[in-house]
């Protein structure tokens, strides 16, 4: 052992078992404190609600299972970079592990902090456990096709066992109440949806990882884009506080593929998307301003038309287009939006609105369980079409036709907007275009039960498509 006391801070990583950070501790320390900091430092961006929410759930099962082997988990809330010398001064301890985080202020602080701490001759120990591959192990790429290749020809790492053993700390170290950080709404309590939606545990995690790849997987490839299907791994929560790591989904998959050959096509789809996660944080960390700014310059210029009654109708679902409504509305309902229909919402709002997609991503943030600077800013500047790897600016989803491919018989939208369950599909997509007759059958007055398209979708996309004409004459003569 190399020193009596050791601190181990958990901070996007809430879980035991592939942990570098906690089994190095556990491997060089007597002793071992293991501390959650609530992050109060307002250079970072603040966690949105629905985050909170997952945050609370985490934390809790966490700490349960941290004290079912023996050990405690002590939280605190402050600025961590003054929270934690203080607590290495009250345990007297000589060493800290963490496992690193990638968001560009947090990179910044843990910088800071890790030379005061050094100064202070205290050891500082940080390892990688959130992604495949460190963000500048590979060379940079703004394409992912090329990035995705190389990082598949590097060695990933076998994931590390959960300790057994957690022993208990000698002396009363005081924590604060996980109820008295205000991270669960109040009034109203509006996270039922969420509630009956996930379950925060890295046991939960795992079990979801082993369902997915024995039951869901194959059909994968053919219907992950369906909203109306049970086709996706619902993996992203747990990802983005880190109930579970990439590394051992990567290694569990291949194990899956080792015992069924015949998956390996889906297999390594379902890969390739948590490849996208990882492109993300490589476009974060070589970019550090994709959470504000847009990365092709050119977008600068662009004629935004803000306008706050326009996102209202958007964020409360009420848009007139069935499709974007049902997002916007299992959104906040549950935490948690079908990837497909997260492009169509997003395209809507940027395309079609002509809102800047930084209020849509400042939304998601707000109401996503799996809320993830990186995925989600990288995500956001994709559909806009400023971002790397992007999708071209011609691209403007048509909401009915995209809702009437992956939504056919337009059960997604029946559940999430149920006042126009009664419509037959595919009129349900349109009910714009629906005969009077039919509306009137299906008990549906446009206008009143639900309301008339915010904008008429042909005029918009022949707005958008001007006004990115502009942008491009503006690069053209810049
Ligand atoms: C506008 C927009 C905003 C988004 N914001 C977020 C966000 O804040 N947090 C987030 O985790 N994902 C975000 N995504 C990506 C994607 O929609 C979700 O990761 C996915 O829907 C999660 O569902 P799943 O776990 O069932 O995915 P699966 O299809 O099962 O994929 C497995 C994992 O791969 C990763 N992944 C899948 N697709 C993407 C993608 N396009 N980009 C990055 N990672 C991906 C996720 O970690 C996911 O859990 C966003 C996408 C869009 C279009």
């Amino acid at each position: 052992m190399s020193f009596t006391n050791g601190i181990y801070w958990v901070r996007q990583d809430l879980r035991l078992a592939d942990n570098p950070a906690l089994v190095a501790a556990l491997e060089e320390s007597q002793n071992v404190y293991i501390i959650y900091v609530l992050e109060q430092d307002k250079e970072i961006r603040e966690r949105g609600a629905a985050s909170k929410w997952w945050l609370y759930h985490s934390l809790k099962s966490l700490s349960e299972d941290i004290a079912l082997r023996g050990g405690t988990l002590t939280i605190r809330q402050g600025i961590a970079k003054n929270v934690i010398p203080a607590f290495l001064d009250e345990v007297k301890g000589e060493a800290i592990f963490w496992n690193r985080c990638y968001e560009p202020e947090m990179i910044d602080r843990d910088k800071h902090l890790k030379t005061t701490l050094q100064n202070n001759k205290i050891t500082v120990k940080t390892f990688n456990s959130a992604l495949l591959s460190e963000p500048w192990e590979i060379k940079t790429y703004s394409v992912f096709t090329p990035y995705w290749k190389k990082l598949q020809e590097q060695p990933i790492p076998r994931p590390l066992d959960a300790p057994t053993f957690l022993q208990k700390t000698q002396n009363f170290i005081f924590s604060e109440k996980l109820e008295d950080l205000g991270l669960l709404p109040v009034s109203p309590d509006w996270a039922g949806g969420l509630r009956d939606t996930f379950v925060a545990s890295e046991a939960a995690a795992i079990k979801r990882l082993e369902t997915f790849l024995e039951e869901n997987v194959d059909l994968y490839k053919e219907e992950r884009d369906r909203p109306d299907k049970f086709s996706t791994s619902k993996l992203s929560p747990f990802l983005a506080l880190g109930l579970i790591s990439p590394r051992y989904i990567w290694h569990k998959s291949q194990q899956e593929i080792a015992l069924n050959p015949n998956k390996k096509a889906a297999v390594d789809k379902f890969l390739s998307e948590v490849g996208w996660r990882e492109f993300s944080y490589h476009l974060l960390f070589h970019f550090p301003t994709l959470p504000d700014k847009n990365l092709r310059k050119n977008f600068d210029k662009f004629p935004w038309q803000p306008d706050p009654i326009a996102l209202k109708a958007w964020q409360q679902g009420k848009t007139g287009y069935p499709i974007i409504d049902a997002g916007m509305r299992e959104l906040w309902h549950t935490g948690w939006m079908h990837n497909r229909v997260r492009m169509l919402v997003a395209s809507f709002l940027i395309k079609d609105l002509l809102i800047p997609w930084q209020q849509g991503e400042a939304w998601f943030w707000d109401t996503l369980v799996d809320a993830d600077l990186a995925s989600n800013s990288a995500s956001w500047q994709w559909v806009a079409g400023c971002g790397a790897d992007a999708a071209p600016y011609f691209r403007i989803f048509n909401p009915t036709t995209q809702a009437q491919k992956f939504d056919p018989e337009g059960l997604y939208v029946k559940k999430w907007v149920p006042e126009l369950r009664k419509l037959p599909a595919p009129q349900i997509h349109e009910p714009w275009n629906c005969s009077i007759s039919v509306l009137k059958e299906a008990g549906v007055l446009l206008g009143k039960d639900y309301p008339l398209p915010l904008i008429d979708h042909k005029t918009a996309r022949d707005r958008a498509l001007a006004a990115f004409e502009r942008i491009k004459i503006a690069q053209a003569g810049a």
